[in-house]
């Protein structure tokens, strides 16, 4: 693991933690790594920390208390909450956000439906106060 510290577009520093340099550089590219301050996806490295110890390391993640979670397992859980999801929801794509407005404001037939949405949309939402909940889903394939 490597510590990096780092800072949005409007210079909030902040730190993660990765398990490479490419790793971080994807995380960043998926949009996975968010400003904690004010969301900003427009993260970019502010200095590199210097190697850590393991010794050093094990005692940090005991202090913050970082539950030792089995990777594996915690995708086998995910993907069947997916399995879970799909079954009693409508799949309504990237019109989620349209979908969602449209049943909050009585415009459409309630239904459970799930999609995916952008920022911009995600921020539109709750600006309405339309309910809605982000899971992270992992398909079978
Ligand atoms: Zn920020």
């Amino acid at each position: 693991m490597i510590k990096y510290d780092l800072k949005c577009g409007i210079s909030h520093s902040f730190e993660g933690w990765f398990s490479n340099s490419s790793d971080f550089e994807d995380q960043v590219k998926e949009g996975l790594v968010s400003c904690p301050i004010c969301g900003d996806l427009n993260i970019e490295r502010a200095i590199v920390a210097p190697a850590i110890k393991k010794s050093a390391l094990k005692k940090d993640l005991k202090k913050r208390n970082v539950p030792n979670l089995n990777e594996l397992e915690l995708k086998t859980k995910i993907r069947s909450l997916t399995r879970e999801i799909e079954k009693q929801t409508v799949d309504v794509g990237d019109n989620f956000a349209e979908e969602a407005t449209m049943i909050y404001n009585g415009k459409k037939k309630s239904k459970p439906i799930r999609g995916t949405a952008t920022k911009q949309e995600e921020k539109k939402l709750k600006k309405e106060g339309v309910p809605f909940i982000k899971l992270p889903l992992i398909k079978d394939n």
